[in-house]
């Protein structure tokens, strides 16, 4: 397939590398970011779009995608895809794919799950939301850079998907740091704490894949000083999402407020930036009931 392919960062740039591989063409354009091995460089975002049978962005944030969508869609030829892999705000992904329909475009939603590590190994998860027909054009491209696809449904599933599965994960990340906290103050051993929750009612994601204490559990980001991994400002950037939808549809969402709330101090207030988003277990280690 040609695919353009706009916004080649952390994530971007292993996705498109994947693509080349597996025999794609693949034409890129970034503002800043260098290309991978055997991705044509276009000296704009309408360059890279023009001509091609499907485009993935890969950008910051919705009005970035926003600006980039009125650029290539007047170039994209009819019947092509216009893909997006970014995670952004359920709006921003509705209104990229009117404007792309209303051109006879496809379009997708498709923020992922994986982080860089899932990016080079081809690992990702694709959580898509639009249209079959564009599903079905974009399906082998995601089955090269990720392991699965979820069709969620129709535009912006895919992003409600993404921001409801890491509202879980933020919420439960605190529950988990809090509670091996709690059990340090109690006396409790951190591995024996493992042991029990791992295979108890307790268990999760956070603690028994990513487990935020060190030297307990599988290897995790705790092990490498908290080095990202997943970084706390990621986790805030999707915490908002949640929040800025949840406040779109009148939506009571108390713990992810909170979470929201916990990681914008840490982020932003604190020593959160740049560190794992588990590193809320030292953070509250260092904590009083008061503070
Ligand atoms: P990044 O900042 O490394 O990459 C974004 C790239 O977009 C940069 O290279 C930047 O130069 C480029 N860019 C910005 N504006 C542009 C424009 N107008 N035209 C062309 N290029 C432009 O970010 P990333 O970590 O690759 O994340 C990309 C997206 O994936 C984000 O939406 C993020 O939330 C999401 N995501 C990231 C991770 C992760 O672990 N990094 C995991 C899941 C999802």
């Amino acid at each position: 397939m040609k695919i353009g392919f706009i916004g080649l960062g952390n994530m971007g740039a292993p996705m498109a590398a994947n693509l080349v591989k597996a025999g794609h063409e693949v034409t890129g354009f970034d503002l800043a970011a260098p290309m991978p091995e055997g991705v044509t460089r276009a000296g704009s975002a309408a360059e890279a779009a023009k001509g091609q049978d499907v485009v993935i962005t890969m950008l910051p944030n919705g009005a970035i995608l926003r600006a980039v969508a009125e650029e290539v869609i007047p170039v994209m030829e009819k019947g092509a895809v216009l893909c997006d892999c970014s995670t952004v705000d359920v709006d921003s992904a509705r209104a990229v794919a009117e404007q792309a329909g209303a051109a006879g475009l496809g379009a997708l939603d498709a923020p992922v799950s994986g982080g860089v590590g899932g990016a080079a190994a081809g690992t990702l998860t694709f959580m898509v939301g639009g249209g079959d027909a564009a599903f079905a054009t974009v399906k082998p491209l995601f089955d090269i850079m990720g392991q699965k696809a979820v069709h969620c449904g129709a535009s912006g599933a895919g992003q409600a998907a993404k921001i409801c599965n890491n509202m879980i994960l933020g919420v439960t990340m605190i529950a988990t740091c809090e509670a091996f906290a709690l059990a340090d103050k109690l006396g409790l051993d951190r591995g024996k704490m493992f042991d029990v929750v791992s295979t108890s009612s307790g268990q999760s994601w956070s603690m028994n894949t990513y487990c935020p204490a060190p030297g307990v559990g599988p290897t995790s980001p705790a092990d490498n000083d908290y080095k990202p991994g997943f970084a706390a400002e990621l986790m805030l950037k999707d915490l908002r999402l949640s929040q800025q939808a949840a406040e779109a549809v009148d939506a009571d969402t108390p713990m992810g407020q909170r979470a929201a709330a916990l990681y914008e101090t840490f982020v932003e207030r604190e020593d959160g930036r740049g560190r794992d988003f588990s590193a809320m277990l030292p953070r509250f280690e260092k904590r009083g009931r008061e503070n």
